[in-house]
């Protein structure tokens, strides 16, 4: 039903199977040994099976829709009303799993075929009763690569200001996905042409226009890794913004904050100086400096300009071992006193001078180290 038919018309592999049926609830939860009730009231239960699992929704038409985001409730029905209540035509196909029949009440069939997509019935009054909708819409086409529908696009942008009161995490999956389909450029340009990025990303038209941006995530694709999609999108933020707005956007704090580093290193990773290995080494040695190296190219690839600085650096990276990049420590704290390093902040700033001596290679043994610190301890405090 709905997501899984449109998948299999289209040659794809449904990541779900949702299963529409003229069984109650209660039917259903009698008829399968173990059943989570995920939603009776909308109608909807889980079945569990050996090895697979399927949300079993009961034909359903919805009751009234107040906070333009849910139903307020939902009355059983049949297959017509089901499918009415459905967003987009290639949504609304009904796939009988025992004869592989499809049933289109709504035109769904011949606009896949056609590759547009389409509200069904009013879009405007589509997407006045959820008002995630013209999102879903941007994620459909980002998806597809369809045609968005005249009159759909029309009331996508007379609703575009309205989706920003759904709830964030609802906003976030969408994006999230839009960033993570096959054209997360051309969903970048709709978000912002539509209006819709102004009104759940307002920091980024703050920052600069969209497009480079969409171009930047044309340039992105095959990218898997949703953290570096959201440094390639909020990158003209800069790191600190960039994490503020997934803050806001309620993402994992490990998301937040590789997000955040793959901007600040894809960023300083730009200005690595051929001469400075000591430099080199600290940015491209952190965990997130690949996925930086990835987004820096993905910009530069925008901005039409070569890649040899990323070149460069994933050369240099691919030569240098773990012991190049993580030298032992050769000193402590206590060493450093030891060799007259007056107590307080200048033990540590010695420490990291002494690392950085063995990024450059100037000290490798115990020895070196020793003298080093000693030299450091001679000097002037700054
Ligand atoms: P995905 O591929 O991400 O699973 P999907 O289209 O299958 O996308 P689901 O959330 O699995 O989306 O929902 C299954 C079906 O339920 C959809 O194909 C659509 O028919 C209907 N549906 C889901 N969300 C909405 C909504 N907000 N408004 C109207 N219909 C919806
Ligand atoms: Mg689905």
């Amino acid at each position: 039903m709905g997501g899984a038919a449109r998948d299999l018309l289209m040659g794809a592999t449904p990541p779900d199977w949702d299963v529409a049926t003229s069984a109650r609830p209660e039917a259903v939860q009698a008829l399968f040994r173990r059943t989570v009730p995920v939603g009776v009231q909308f109608g909807v239960v889980r079945v569990l099976l050996k090895d697979f699992e399927y949300e079993v929704a009961t034909l359903r038409a919805d009751l009234g829709y107040s906070d333009g985001r849910r139903p307020d409730g939902v009355r059983f029905t049949d297959l017509r009303e089901d499918v009415l209540r459905r967003d987009f035509t290639i949504n609304g196909l009904a796939l009988d799993p025992m004869t592989g029949e499809v049933t289109d009440l709504v035109g769904g069939v011949a606009d896949l075929a056609a590759g547009i997509l389409r509200a069904i019935g009013d879009a405007d009054a589509r997407f006045a009763e959820d008002r995630l909708r013209p999102l879903r819409a941007v994620r459909f086409a980002a998806r597809t690569g369809f045609a968005i529908e005249e009159a759909t696009y029309d009331a996508m942008r007379r609703a575009a200001a309205d989706v920003a009161a759904v709830s964030v995490e609802r906003i976030s999956e969408e994006l999230k996905k839009t960033l993570l389909s096959p054209r997360p450029g051309l969903g970048w340009r709709l978000l912002a042409d539509t209006g819709m990025l102004a009104a759940v990303l307002p920091e980024c038209g703050e920052a600069g226009p969209a497009d480079p941006v969409a171009a930047a995530l044309d340039a992105a694709v095959g990218i898997g890794d949703p953290d570096t999609l959201w440094a390639i999108a909020l990158w003209p933020l800069g790191a600190d913004r960039a994490g503020k707005v997934l803050r806001r956007l309620r993402q994992s704090n490990r998301s937040i904050r590789d997000a955040a580093d793959t901007v600040r290193l894809g960023l300083a990773a730009a200005t690595i100086d051929d001469r400075d290995v000591v430099r080199a080494k600290r940015i491209l040695r952190e965990p997130r400096a690949r996925a930086g190296l990835d987004a820096l190219a993905a910009w530069r690839k925008a901005q039409g300009l070569d890649d040899a600085p990323v070149r460069a650096a994933r050369d240099r990276l691919a030569g240098w071992t773990d012991a190049d990049l993580h030298p032992p420590r050769l000193a402590t704290g206590d060493d450093a006193l030891a060799a007259g390093i007056p107590s307080g902040p200048r033990v540590a700033d010695a420490l990291t001078a002494l690392e950085d001596a063995q990024l450059g290679g100037d000290v490798t043994d115990a020895d070196a180290a020793r003298a080093f610190l000693q030299s450091m301890a001679a000097r002037p405090a700054p």
